[in-house]
């Protein structure tokens, strides 16, 4: 690695160690040419990127955000919380492939939504419609109809016949 102070392209490592609960490599390196000692550290690229929020500002990723927000949608509805954390599984799992060191707060909604709408159609909508901008609220409607003509997942799921025949 090339010194940050002189530019000279060798350093040397002079001590390396576990940091953070050993999640870490902590590395002193000194410089050949110039002498002066830095340090870098090496971590796995397994952390969930940045969220870049619409007004541009950056945040961490919040697991805890995610899931109370999925959570939320899903109140009263017949979804178990292993079926969230199953969904919360995948989502973490695609913002990690991404490779990316940021990504645009409006993907991850689409990630839940995506799950959201595997899981639950009352909650997706729910979430939907707080979470879309005005100018989905057109394409919104369309997506409404289109879930009320398809059965729900929870159907889907346990087979309920369409047409309650318990009257007849
Ligand atoms: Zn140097």
């Amino acid at each position: 690695m090339k010194c940050p102070f002189c530019g000279a392209p060798d350093t040397r490592v002079v001590d390396s160690r576990l940091a953070n609960e050993a999640s870490q490599v902590r590395r002193r390196r000194a410089c050949s040419a110039c002498d002066a000692r830095f340090t870098t550290y090496e971590s796995p690229l397994l952390n969930m990127p940045m969220v870049v929020k619409n007004d541009g500002s950056r945040d961490a990723f919040d697991e805890q955000r995610v899931r109370n927000g999925m959570m939320r949608a899903l109140e009263k509805r017949p979804v178990s919380v292993e079926q969230v954390e199953d969904a919360m599984g995948h989502i973490k799992k695609q913002l990690a492939i991404l490779d990316s060191r940021e990504v645009p707060s409006r993907q991850i909604g689409d990630l839940v939504m995506r799950e959201l709408q595997g899981l639950d159609h009352v909650a997706y909508i729910r979430f939907a419609s707080v979470y879309l901008s005005f100018e989905d609220i057109a394409s919104f409607g369309e997506l409404i109809k289109r879930l009320e003509s398809e059965p729900t997942p929870e159907m889907q799921r346990r087979q309920v016949p369409l047409i309650d025949d318990e009257d007849a």
